[in-house]
């Protein structure tokens, strides 16, 4: 259930309403709108709760929302989220390229990789320090030192950072360094880790599970958001098909099938979406296209070579800066602002650890 109020209403008022249902044993989560703001209803209330909140002043009306994830919908946020994360916004008309390598491997190659992502125009550099691999024998990350390599790299080239984090246990070590959390495909439904991301304020940045339906990915996310983490974005990875001449099928729909069900950003990643560099390109650019609010892209200065198999999904650094030059170009005309400051932020000047 969702509480509209009147769009005059005061600061003190909403405060007095957020009591008044917070005392019928239900949690109220606002969400302030230019015009109005909204009051999500968490929890099993009343059957008479609704109709005496529709009674009280300020309250234009008190809306049933029928999905099963609420705080989530469109419903109880109808404008776009926008994350800013030191400046950089994510969300709304704002494009951003999240660029790096599957893995962080050693200091130099992580510092390399972000000064190209930086140079070519991108705002966030990723890499897995933790990494989630199919079989228990497989390079599994280089761990917390990978986290330090990624930030101090991030800081010295002026770049975000976003990292896997796959268990509760190291959210907060990960969170620690790195500026947005991932949760990769396989972590979608572990309900424990989000349930940990939703205790803290950092942005995570959730991966659709490779056979997730929408409301399941929504639900995923509900999860964060009623723990109380607002800055959650969505991102479609491809999803298994019956067709293996690709490793996923990206599933180009759910951009604007999110986009219209949820006022969550919605963040494309071609990489794994395809498994195949050569169609990295044209995906991305279909992404964004289709409305994507940025793409996360693997990218690697030595792909053959890379720790994990994720190397033939790899860009080499002069497709990507290719490729954003290209999306400088489009980004305008689907009604997208791609901002390639090239010069460090302050805010990044600043950071330390
Ligand atoms: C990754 O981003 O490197 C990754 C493992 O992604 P996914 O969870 O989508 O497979
Ligand atoms: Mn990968």
């Amino acid at each position: 259930m969702i509480v509209i109020t009147k769009s005059n209403i005061t600061e003190e008022r909403i405060q007095e309403l957020v009591q008044i249902i917070e005392k019928s044993g239900v949690q109220a989560h606002v969400s302030r709108g230019t015009d109005r703001t909204v009051i999500g209803i968490i929890g099993k209330a009343e059957p008479t709760l609704g109709e005496h909140l529709r009674q009280l002043k300020d309250v234009d009306n008190v809306v049933k929302i029928s999905k099963s994830y609420k705080l989530a919908s469109r419903e109880f946020h109808p404008e776009d989220t926008v994350i800013d994360i030191k400046g950089v916004k994510i969300g709304g008309d704002n494009l951003v390229i999240m660029g790096g390598p599957c893995a962080v491997e050693s200091p130099e190659q992580i510092d390399e990789i972000a000064r190209l992502v930086k140079n070519a125009g991108g705002q966030v550099l990723r890499g897995g320090a933790f990494k989630p691999r199919t079989g228990p024998y497989s390079f599994q990350g280089v761990g917390v030192e990978g986290l330090i390599m990624m930030a101090e790299a991030g800081k010295k080239h002026g770049l975000l950072t976003i990292t896997e984090v796959m268990t509760p246990e190291y959210v907060d070590v990960c969170a620690e360094y790195a500026d947005i959390l991932q949760v990769g495909t396989r972590n979608m439904q572990n309900f424990d880790l989000l349930r940990k991301l939703g205790t803290i304020n950092k942005p995570v940045l959730l991966k659709r599970g490779f056979s997730a339906t929408y409301d399941e990915f929504l639900n995923a996310a509900e999860y964060i958001l009623a723990g109380g983490n607002p800055n959650v974005m969505l991102c479609e990875r491809g999803i298994r098909t019956f067709e293996t001449y690709t490793r996923n099928t990206l599933d180009l729909s759910a951009i604007p099938v999110l986009q219209s069900l949820s006022h969550l950003p919605v963040i494309s990643d071609p990489s794994h979406g395809t498994g195949r560099r050569e169609l990295v390109e044209p995906m991305s650019k279909a992404s964004v296209a289709a409305g994507a609010n940025g793409l996360i892209i693997e990218m690697h200065t030595d792909p053959d070579n890379s720790m994990t198999g994720d190397g033939v999904q790899s860009l080499f650094p002069d497709q990507f800066a290719n490729l954003l030059k290209d999306l400088e170009k489009l980004a305008p005309i689907v009604g997208k602002r791609f901002d390639t400051t090239k010069e460090p932020a302050e805010a990044f000047a600043t950071w330390t650890k």
